[in-house]
């Protein structure tokens, strides 16, 4: 029997017309290309928002086609997000950090039908724009005003003149709930990037989801500032959180170094604020040499990457700002699991909480997950037992967008590539992944533990561990590192920091000091490269 509720469908453009009516005056700011801070409210989102969509529909694209965005995080971003998904088009999110070839292998795979972009990213627009036959349209997102002359782009489209010219009547389709909305390529670290294609359903539970008090715990009296970009799996979510909520959102625009971050925290009011741990770091250097405070940021949530120890500690410790460690993938919209303490752990010591706080936390009600050995067997949560991580639910992906490839899921459950473990409370803790994982002789190394581990010395600026083949072992750690300016660190005193910090066989057998760390367009560590550049190596005979 069915029940006898009524069946409105979870949309996004039912997310935009709540903030309009519920609280349609919270801000939405914006630190622009234009080099200014632009303030609006939810009630003008939603205006150029139908303006938008009535452009969309005007050029004559059809529902389900992508419309790609290579953008900083701004409203009029966030206008894309909502005219785009609203009307059953796709909004297509895309990493400018990508090289130009692999731009626009993105764009064509994809099929996007127009482009709009910051002006700062029209050197790779000209780069790319005569590869990529199925844009029709290319948007510069700038004032009228601030147009750039002589791009060589034929037709180069201003963004403000297209919405000036459209209509601001649009009534948003009541669509099917699992009709796509947005898009976001995967960071490409391996192979070719693959396309994750999310719906209306997901991208509003995911919203609820996140917005959960043992989540992010967004509300209408906070003041967010997502310096993850919308460019990687929406910004977290926080652009569709924060119209459910009515919480105040300020968007950092291209100004992403630690000086920046901090002015707009401390002139907006920012109470929560969310990245990846290399932002954070420049944020933290910038304060420690200039002995800064904050004044109203209470939390910030720190994911993409595991968050060292020692960035608990500088936040909650030096600067007095709880620290949400959390993790996620592209492939799962993107938050899975995030870590804050039950009742029971309130009254444990500070050094026992912070060894939870650093787990990557527990699953948020719409995530399963499990970890399997390598006969696909579930293992026990006990905390030690490491495996793969597995995980299903309503906002994990099914498939990939025109892989070619069959679905990625194994009994409908999504693998990771990620080792975890999972303890008693369902606090998962990632030990390694898949791809950069080093087992010697039978044994897991945790790569993560032990370049923790190296960028915890105070002369060491950034350190990546990857497996080298070893003849007895099989594959043994070692540690590429970049010193601090002016330090003249040694490969011994390094390697003398890990004694009783690991087992002695997890002690890395060699250190190379480097000058630079190849990374990716995320900011992540790129261990393929790094195996690559030292494909030549040996390790010591001693
Ligand atoms: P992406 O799809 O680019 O966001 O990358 C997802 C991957 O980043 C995950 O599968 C993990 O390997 C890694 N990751 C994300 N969050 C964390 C975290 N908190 N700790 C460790 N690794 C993480």
């Amino acid at each position: 029997m069915l029940g006898l509720m009524q069946t409105q469908p979870l949309l996004i453009s039912g997310l935009l017309t709540f903030a309009e009516c519920h609280h349609s005056d919270a801000e939405i700011i914006s630190r622009r290309v234009e080099g200014d801070i632009h303030r609006y409210a939810y009630a003008d989102l939603a205006r150029r928002a139908r303006r938008l969509a009535n452009l969309l529909q005007n050029w004559g694209t059809e529902p389900g086609d992508r419309i790609g965005t290579l953008a900083w995080n701004g409203y009029r971003h966030m206008e894309l997000y909502y005219a785009g998904g609203g009307s059953g088009r796709v909004t297509h999110t895309i990493n400018p950090r990508l090289i130009p070839d692999q731009i626009a292998w993105i764009i064509n795979h994809a099929e996007d039908q127009a482009l709009f972009f910051d002006l700062t990213f029209l050197p790779i627009v000209q780069l790319i724009h005569d590869k990529c036959p199925t844009v029709k349209h290319w948007v510069v997102m700038i004032d009228a005003d601030r147009m750039p002359a002589d791009t060589g782009i034929p037709g180069l489209e201003n963004y403000e003149e297209l919405l000036a010219a459209q209509s601001g009547d649009y009534e948003w389709p009541e669509l099917d709930e699992n009709t796509a909305c947005g898009m976001c390529y995967t960071s490409g670290t391996t192979g070719r990037p693959k396309g994750v294609l999310y719906s209306n359903r997901s991208s509003v539970l995911h919203a609820y989801g996140i917005s959960l008090p043992d989540v992010i715990n967004i509300s209408s009296r906070d003041s967010i500032l997502p310096v993850v970009p919308m460019f990687h799996v929406n910004a977290w979510g926080v652009p569709y959180a924060a119209a459910l909520t009515g919480t105040r959102v300020v968007f950092p625009g291209p100004a992403l170094d630690g000086k920046s971050v901090y002015e707009l925290i401390e002139s907006e009011g920012i109470t929560c604020a969310a990245g990846v741990p290399t932002v954070w770091q420049m944020l933290l250097n910038h304060m420690d040499a200039n002995k800064l405070k904050f004044s109203t940021l209470n939390r910030t949530v720190i994911g993409g990457a595991a968050c060292p120890p020692a960035m608990i500690d500088a936040f909650e410790e030096r600067y007095d700002v709880r620290v949400l460690h959390a993790w996620g993938m592209t492939e799962t919209s993107p938050v899975g699991t995030l870590s804050t303490l039950k009742n029971k752990h309130l009254e444990l010591d500070p050094e026992a909480q912070k060894k939870i706080l650093l787990k990557q936390g527990r699953a948020v009600f719409g995530v399963d997950m499990k970890i399997v050995g390598g006969d696909g067997k579930e293992l026990p949560h006990d905390g030690r037992t490491a495996g793969s991580l597995m995980v299903k639910g309503p906002w994990v992906i099914e498939d990939y967008f025109r892989s070619g490839d069959p679905s990625p899921l194994v009994d409908g459950w999504f693998p990771t590539g990620d080792i975890a473990t999972i303890d008693e409370d369902g606090y998962m803790q990632i030990t390694d992944r898949t791809k950069d994982v080093i087992k010697s002789g039978g044994e897991w190394i945790s790569s993560i533990d032990l370049e923790n581990i190296a960028v915890a010395h105070p002369e060491v600026a950034e350190a990546a561990c990857i497996g080298v083949k070893h003849p007895k072992w099989d594959e043994r750690p070692i540690l590429v590192a970049v010193k601090k300016p002016g330090s003249d660190l040694t490969r011994e005193e390094l390697l003398a920091f890990y004694q009783d910090k690991v087992a002695k066989w997890q002690i890395p057998d060699d250190v190379i000091f480097v000058d630079e760390i190849p990374h990716g367009a995320t900011g992540k560590l790129l261990k393929i490269k790094l195996r690559d550049l030292l494909k030549d190596y040996r390790l010591p005979t001693t």
